[in-house]
């Protein structure tokens, strides 16, 4: 009887061993979907436009770049299908390969849930923008063309969204506001909602009307803030390049090359997750 119970406690001993060495050769290649997130609070902070050179903590990300899946690695316990994994192992592929002609890498390393956010399918069903005069002191009526030149020049570089610039307060899903002065160094500010799929929902952009110093802005310089700001409400995060519009610190007045190619690739990828 001793012997049996012995012999049945060994047993199980196995088992378990077993048990912890499975676990531990599935557990480094395991797959997870991020939660589903609501757009909130955090999110509108996360994708808040922050001047100021770029910080070294999003160096470090942008250098985390998605390694490739090792071999076999698409037998881990996932709920994800093969055909999901292979398609995003495919859409890091591209992202690594566009390094230098895009600066999509540090889009993505700067979202911290390696998500592609976007809008989607939106060329049929025209984004709706509520763009109004503003009461801000040294408002001007030419700030609002200087907004609408600024959304033609994101279009013509051949971002697939279109904009309803003439939609009204109730039905916006995007609105401009104005504001005399930001309290930190900065000139403009984009708030951004998501869903769960990468899929922009909502956003706000605030635009100043003074610079940080006190210097009244004219049209010419709410273009180039604007140029910026629709640079993160189309998906983009900051550049590291001192050339490109999506720089912190905007140095240029116009659109680089790979500002264009960035949100080219950007749209020709699908929203959501790459991980
Ligand atoms: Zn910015």
């Amino acid at each position: 009887m001793v012997e049996r119970r012995i012999s049945a406690l060994l047993a199980s001993l196995a088992v378990l061993l077993v048990c912890a060495v499975l676990w531990d050769a599935f557990g480094g290649v395991r797959v997870r979907r991020p939660a589903p997130r609501a757009p909130s609070a955090d999110d509108t902070a996360a994708a808040a436009h922050r001047p100021g050179p770029l910080s070294e903590t999003t160096a470090v990300q942008a250098a985390r770049l998605p390694a490739p899946a090792p071999p076999g690695a698409s037998v881990a316990p996932s709920n994800l299908s093969y055909a999901e994994l292979l398609a995003r192992s495919e859409m890091r592929r591209r992202i690594r390969a566009s390094a230098g002609l895009t600066y999509l890498n540090e889009v993505v390393a700067a979202t911290g849930d390696s998500m592609l956010h976007r809008w989607d399918d939106r060329l049929h069903r025209p984004v709706r923008v509520y763009l109004a005069t503003g009461t801000a002191a040294n408002f001007q009526p030419a700030f609002l063309g200087a907004v609408r030149d600024a959304f033609q020049r994101w279009q013509e570089a051949g971002v697939p969204v279109r904009w309803d610039l003439a939609a009204d307060s109730a039905a916006a899903e995007v609105r401009f506001k104005w504001k005399v002065q930001f309290e930190e160094e900065r000139t403009g500010q984009t708030d951004l909602t998501w869903d769960q799929d990468g899929h922009l929902q909502t956003a706000i952009v605030t635009l100043a009307t003074f610079d940080p110093k006190g210097h009244p802005l004219g049209p010419d310089e709410v273009r180039v803030i604007a140029l910026h700001e629709i640079g993160h409400l189309i998906g983009l995060d900051h550049s590291s390049d001192t050339t490109d519009i999506m720089y912190p610190v905007t140095k240029v007045r116009d659109l680089s090359l790979r500002d264009i190619q960035t949100a080219v690739l950007l749209y020709d990828l699908a929203p959501g997750s790459i991980r």
